[in-house]
């Protein structure tokens, strides 16, 4: 058997031993994979000790994402460019470390939602960590615009600066203001990818960036409907939360692993139901 994990701190709530364990059923793998907490101080000597018990690989979760990128001896492009890692692999003494995080969304969003991101107008809410993690893989769809609006103007610029080394699509920078008052054109997707929802808060950005058909895509997920969606659908829009990301990027992470990819739509259906049972 064959033994992955996932590290993070807290970490007893993840779903993604379940997850894990669904797609190993699937697939026929015959694998472990659980929780570890890692101390705030101790997370490289956590993994070391993982890789020393015979670790194949193992997820990586707040708040060592940046740490994990620091440990890794070969990154892949999304991990590079997302500056964070959330999928290590331990091959031939080597960590090698990707992200996972980014395609998970565009997948989710393009796939299980059927919502297509090539040529559409793009609404990027946020510009910490997850939105950086998701910038690649939604560039690499060719949407015609991509506006990404953030409380602190500077960290939006810097997504832009980071995106425009790598694409000719239109990228803008903007503040909650400057997007009430100088878009005037709804967004076919928009995603939010601050950490408003955390607190029940939604960001102040104005009702007519949604039409009838635009998809509202909460990164957060949880049993009640976010105050972002909320928002959403009193807007009008449809709405999308991110419970299928999660499940989109351990899929990714499974792949990068064993090599098959699981069936996520059965994986998705055993949470939904759960979560509205
Ligand atoms: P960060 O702390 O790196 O970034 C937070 C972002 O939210 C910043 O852009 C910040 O703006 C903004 N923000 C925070 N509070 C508010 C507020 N009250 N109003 C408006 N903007 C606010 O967090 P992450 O990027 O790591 O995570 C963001 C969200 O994504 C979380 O909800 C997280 O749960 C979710 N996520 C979901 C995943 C999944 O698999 N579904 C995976 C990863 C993340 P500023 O720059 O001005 O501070």
């Amino acid at each position: 058997m064959d033994h992955y994990c996932v590290f993070g701190n807290p970490v007893h709530h993840s779903k993604s031993p379940v997850i894990h364990a669904m797609f190993a059923q699937q697939t026929g793998q015959n694998i472990d994979y659980h929780t570890r907490l890692a101390p705030l101080d101790g997370f490289v000597e956590a993994v070391r000790t993982f890789i020393a018990e015979g670790g194949q690989g193992a997820n990586v979760t707040v708040p060592f994402k940046l740490e994990a990128f620091a440990l890794a001896h070969q990154l892949s492009e999304r991990a590079s460019m997302a500056g964070a890692v959330n999928t290590l692999h331990f091959v031939d003494g080597k960590i090698i470390a990707d992200n996972t995080d980014g395609v998970g969304l565009v997948r989710d969003i393009t796939c299980n939602a059927a919502t297509p991101i090539r040529d559409k107008r793009v609404l990027l809410l946020g510009a910490g960590g997850a939105a950086r993690g998701a910038l690649l893989p939604l560039l690499q769809e060719l949407p015609a615009v991509l506006t990404i609006a953030n409380r602190t103007l500077s960290k939006a610029q810097e997504l832009q600066k980071l995106a425009q080394t790598f694409t000719s699509c239109e990228v803008d920078a903007v503040t909650w203001q400057q997007l009430e008052e100088e878009s005037t054109q709804s967004f076919d997707v928009i995603i939010n990818a601050t950490s408003a929802s955390l607190q029940s808060e939604v960001p102040p950005i104005p009702a007519h960036v949604f039409g009838p058909e635009s998809l509202a895509y909460d990164m957060m997920y949880g049993d009640t409907v976010t105050s972002f969606n909320q928002y959403a659908q009193q807007c009008g829009a449809k709405t999308r939360d991110g419970l299928g990301m999660l499940i989109e990027q351990a899929a990714e992470a499974f792949f990068i692993w064993r090599g098959v990819r699981p069936n996520t739509a059965e994986v998705l259906a055993h949470f939904q139901k759960k979560g509205s049972a």
